[in-house]
């Protein structure tokens, strides 16, 4: 099995002053050297932010562009992230998949080329509500693993993330055991479809609400490798925590 993962997802938030506050929280927290933990601030915070925080934190970026630069106003491609020292990418974000119309395909397609960039990339599916009362949650997820598994080669850099859109910000978390269950389907369908010693070896991360008290639980579920948190890693001690629910 692999190295416990903990991603901060920030999102759209943070100012330079709290940004201060939130890496001296982080920096003076104690990461067990076992785990992995990604910070990913906002594109004009990484630069502040890749500076500042210290090791073993890695940042990531929370998105990037589809394919080489050029004349793509606003966006930031992954030969950017790379040029500035960024070793890792979000990609697929359901809020980039609601509110920015990005599809699977487009999803897959950005996971190929920030693979060729040499980034290292965390993948993120999920489904609704509706979707998941309706019966067609494993249609979803199997198609939104479909086309990020038809653009991947090498596995290595490449970690997945289960967020079920219900969870997201809500408060209301996914229980360790739906958690649970799609996590070790997710993880059939990769020994199925890619191999078992992917499968092994591939980080599912869970992603959804997770907060300082709910994480030990989750971290116990066999499948759950790490998670990926949104608002409680804007919380210094709390992220801290989360990054330690799995000692
Ligand atoms: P919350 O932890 O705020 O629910 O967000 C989860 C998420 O979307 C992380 O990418």
């Amino acid at each position: 099995t692999a190295r416990f993962l903990v991603g901060g997802n920030w999102k759209c938030n943070g100012d330079r002053e709290s940004i201060v506050r939130l890496v001296a929280d982080l920096n003076s927290g104690d990461v067990p050297s076992d785990v992995e933990v990604v910070c990913a601030p906002p594109f004009v915070y990484l630069d502040q932010v890749s500076k500042a925080l210290m090791p073993p934190y890695q940042v990531a970026a929370q998105n990037c562009w589809v394919g080489k630069g050029g004349a793509f106003t606003g966006e930031v491609s992954a030969e950017m992230l790379s040029d500035c020292g960024v070793g890792w990418v979000i990609l697929g974000h359901s809020e980039r998949r609601a509110l920015c119309g990005e599809d699977s395909q487009f999803v897959g397609k950005k996971v190929a080329y920030a693979l060729e960039q040499g980034l290292r990339v965390i993948a993120c599916i999920g489904e609704t509500l509706e979707q998941r009362e309706s019966g067609e949650m494993f249609n979803v997820l199997e198609e939104q693993m479909g086309a990020i598994a038809e653009n991947v080669s090498d596995w290595g850099p490449v970690v997945i993330a289960y967020e079920p859109v219900w969870a997201i910000g809500t408060g209301v978390v996914a229980t360790p055991d739906q958690a649970q269950e799609v996590h070790a389907y997710l993880r059939k369908w990769v020994t199925e479809k890619v191999g078992a010693g992917v499968a092994d070896s591939l980080r599912i991360l869970y992603g959804g609400s997770v907060n300082d008290a709910n994480c030990v639980e989750l971290a116990g579920q066999e499948d759950i490798d790490g998670f990926l948190v949104g608002g409680a890693s804007l919380k210094g001690a709390a992220f801290v925590k989360i990054c330690n629910a799995q000692s």
